[in-house]
């Protein structure tokens, strides 16, 4: 299985990405979380990427371009795939598909999340993540603890610097200017499939194996 998911941050992308790794047993590649892990260690991409993370920008084409392609090229993704994050400009998608075509690789589907913009600012300003396993929780339904551990693993949650209120309304306004042509680009192909993110964890999952389901059997 390769997926592709899209949308706009808090939409739940990465809540989904845990669901289906787990049924279809293929790895996550959240471009974000390489960049987080990159900045935390301190690498020499870190300290690149962060200039324009902290900021809400995105990272420039050639560097991400340059990643996603030795991502592909390693074994992580020969069984498939689930691709967040990933393409966020129409250049990225079509380097995307020109490494996709070297290595002969379809993608089976590219997922739309949508979520109201007003939503979204809220999921975001409430959204924790471990600093271990990656789980996001929301302080609005999650049961968490005083002590601020993750209940997963006992790693601890944090917010990420940029979900902070003046950073989050320039990741919306970056993803309407330069990620929104992206959707038409894959509307094109055929294989995006709309869905809505509001709600339910498990009804929107549920919503994604139905249309998955579906491209499958036309
Ligand atoms: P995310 O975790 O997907 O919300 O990504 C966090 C930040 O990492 C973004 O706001 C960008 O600064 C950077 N980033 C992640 N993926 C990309 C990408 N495909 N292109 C450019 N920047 C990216």
């Amino acid at each position: 299985m390769r997926l592709l998911l899209f949308g706009p941050p808090g939409v739940g992308k990465g809540t989904q990405a845990t669901l289906l790794k787990e049924e279809y047993k293929i790895p996550h590649i959240s471009t974000g979380d390489i960049l987080r892990q990159a900045v935390a260690e301190e690498t020499e991409l870190g300290l690149e990427a962060k200039k324009y993370m902290d900021k809400g920008e995105l990272v420039p084409d050639e560097v991400m371009i340059g990643l996603v392609r030795e991502v592909f090229n390693s074994p992580l993704c020969e069984k498939g795939f689930i691709l967040d994050g990933f393409p966020r400009t129409v250049a990225q998608a079509e380097a995307l598909d020109r490494v996709f075509s070297e290595l002969s690789i379809e993608l089976d589907a590219v997922i739309d999340f949508q979520v109201e913009e007003n939503e979204i600012i809220t999921r975001l300003s409430k959204r924790l993540t471990c600093r271990s396993c990656k789980s996001i929780f929301n302080t609005l339904v999650d049961s968490l603890d005083q002590n601020g551990s993750c209940p997963n693993c006992g790693g601890e949650l944090y917010q990420r610097d940029d979900d902070k209120p003046d950073v989050v309304k320039q990741r919306l306004q970056v993803y309407n200017q330069s990620t929104m042509p992206v959707r038409e680009y894959y509307q094109k192909s055929g294989k995006l499939v709309t869905i809505n993110g509001s709600g339910d964890i498990d009804k929107v999952n549920k919503q994604i194996l139905d249309a998955i389901q579906e491209l499958n059997k036309q």
